[in-house]
């Protein structure tokens, strides 16, 4: 497995990591199989979206905000509860085929680490699971 660190710098933040993940795809030295993406936290999530636009990732978050809104009527007494809600909308994993030593992406795709209640230090972890033959 490896494993590397994301600085997030706000509260909301989508933070692209495709190319982290394609440096761990080297170290892995696995060239077709699987690439699994773990994020171990719990206000925080994975997901595949476009990277060419950057207005999209800040669409997402705007009307994430409308669906899950910070000031709800929660109960969770830490006060993150819309950061919960939102990881778990995401997920906290995602699957990518490896081909030719390379990520399969469309081409307009990028892997984002999803931040719902930063600015932290978060983890992501990769393991690479190459063909058997
Ligand atoms: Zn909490």
């Amino acid at each position: 497995m490896d494993q590397f660190t994301v600085k997030t710098h706000s509260r909301s933040e989508m933070i692209d990591i495709t190319e982290e993940i394609m440096f761990a795809l080297k170290r892995s030295g696995v060239k077709n199989g699987a690439c699994y993406v773990f994020v171990p936290h719990t206000t925080a999530a994975v997901t595949i979206n476009e990277n060419a636009d950057p207005d999209v990732p800040k669409d997402i978050l705007t009307e994430l905000d409308k669906i899950v809104p910070l000031d709800g009527a929660y109960r969770h007494i830490e006060g993150n509860s819309a950061a919960h809600i939102k990881a778990s909308l995401f997920g906290s994993s995602e699957v990518v085929l490896v081909e030719g030593g390379s990520l399969v992406l469309g081409p307009w795709q990028s892997i984002f680490f999803c931040e719902f209640d930063g600015p932290r230090a978060r983890s992501v972890m990769v393991r690479f699971v190459p063909d058997v033959l």
